[in-house]
């Protein structure tokens, strides 16, 4: 008899999202007259920039032609891309990484879930308390987090490092030593960073400790403040620490295109194992690649206008930020993030918990969020609202708000 991975039976309920939706399909049958506004899943609205949808139509045109028609993609992506973001994300930022360091695939949502495949089961992983929860939920399908603990929403074997008001939603070093630490910088959902001389400690700390880092960068061209590192290959030594992972999902609109990539530097070794090799063989076992017109739109949002067009659209939504957190402050809400982050976190009013005021919000100003506790036990009490819908919808969503 066949088994199967009891460590998916372990895994809690059903994922934060689909018990959100499952909420508003319920409020909107019950009240199908009412106009619901959405500032709560991270998906963005605005379309595909025009240099992107040119070089696309351009790819496609290629693949009708016998002679530019392109077949199965190399296993590392390919180079016009790799060159691409070689030149314009770290080239440019003063950052040296090879052609053979960067691995072009569908996105970061992927690439964070199946970097696991290379660590044994027996690492012990840290995570920031709140984060995105596909860390966790990925390390438990593969048996590295413990039994689950449902009393206090953790696992037994995870070290949380709660990133709160009082560590200025940033997280300390940890008591316990981790082997694997994922760091994610602008932090979904608190929208919160750390400075360059911040990641700095931590790789320095994962050099000591001999631990990797995880480093997910997929909101990075949300950041305008100059001491914030946009890679952390900013800083010295994390080429012998550290994994980054990218995404064009929230700097260009590529969520339902799909598009990412991660860099894994030769000099990252495990007992003299290359980690570059392992993700290599990996990578060209496992993973399709990505299609060629998807790569070709990827090489586009490096060029001139594509570059103009995405800066544009990333300002937009920070735009929708700065009006959530002028509106929310104005209506006493004390808020923190989306500076250099899409995303706006609010401590819940008169001490109501994450859950109860998603229900206050449906109910009474008709906005759908996401409760902070969604993203681990240190988001309870806290919620957040996203800067990715459009600017009509997002005023609107502020004004009742503030009428509440
Ligand atoms: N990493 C973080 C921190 C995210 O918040 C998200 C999506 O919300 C992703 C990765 C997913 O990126 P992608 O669309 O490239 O899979």
């Amino acid at each position: 008899m066949y088994k199967i991975n009891e460590n998916y039976l372990k895994l809690p309920g059903s994922y934060l999202f689909s018990n959100i939706a499952k909420k508003v399909a319920a409020y909107k049958e019950a009240n199908p007259q009412k106009d619901v506004i959405s500032l709560g899943i991270g998906d963005v609205t605005q379309p595909l920039c025009p240099a992107v949808i040119d070089a696309m139509h351009k790819a496609v045109d290629e693949m009708a032609d016998g002679t530019t028609f392109h077949g199965y993609a190399p296993d590392l992506g390919y180079e016009f891309l790799r060159s691409a973001i070689r030149d314009n994300d770290y080239k440019a930022r003063g950052v040296d990484i090879a052609l053979d360091e960067i691995f072009v695939s569908d996105g970061a949502k992927s690439d964070s879930g199946n970097i696991g495949d290379i660590f044994a089961e027996n690492n012990r992983i840290a995570v920031c308390d709140p984060v995105y929860p596909v860390y966790v939920d990925t390390n438990a399908m593969s048996g590295r987090t413990g039994e689950y603990l449902p009393e206090q929403e953790k696992w037994s074997n995870v070290i949380y490092m709660p990133c709160t008001k009082a560590t200025n939603f940033a997280p300390e070093l940890p008591k316990e030593t981790p082997d694997i630490i994922y760091l994610c910088f602008p932090n979904n959902p608190t929208g919160s960073t750390i400075t360059k001389a911040q990641l700095q400690e931590w790789v320095d700390y994962a050099n000591k400790v001999g631990a990797v880092i995880i480093y997910d960068a997929a909101y990075e061209a949300y950041i305008s403040e100059d001491d914030v590192p946009h890679s952390i290959y900013e800083c010295d030594g994390a080429k012998t620490c550290a994994i980054e992972l990218r995404s064009f999902s929230k700097n260009a609109g590529f969520t339902g295109t799909r598009l990412g990539f991660t860099v894994i530097p030769k000099e990252l070794e495990s007992n003299g194992v290359k980690l570059n090799a392992l993700w290599a063989r990996r990578h060209g076992t496992k993973f399709n690649g990505a299609p060629y017109i998807i790569q070709r739109a990827g090489e586009a949002v490096y060029s001139e206008a594509g570059k103009a067009q995405t800066k544009e659209q990333v300002a937009y939504y920070m735009n929708n930020a700065k009006v959530i957190m002028e509106g929310l402050k104005s209506a006493g809400f004390h808020v923190s993030g989306g500076v250099n982050a899409p995303y706006v976190w609010l401590e819940t009013p008169d001490g109501m918990t994450s859950w109860d005021f998603f229900d206050h919000l449906l109910a009474n100003a008709n906005i759908v969020g996401t409760p902070g506790s969604g993203f681990g036990p240190s988001g309870e009490g806290y919620f957040r609202l996203t800067a990715f819908g459009t600017y009509e919808n997002t005023l609107k969503a502020i004004e009742r708000i503030k009428a509440l």
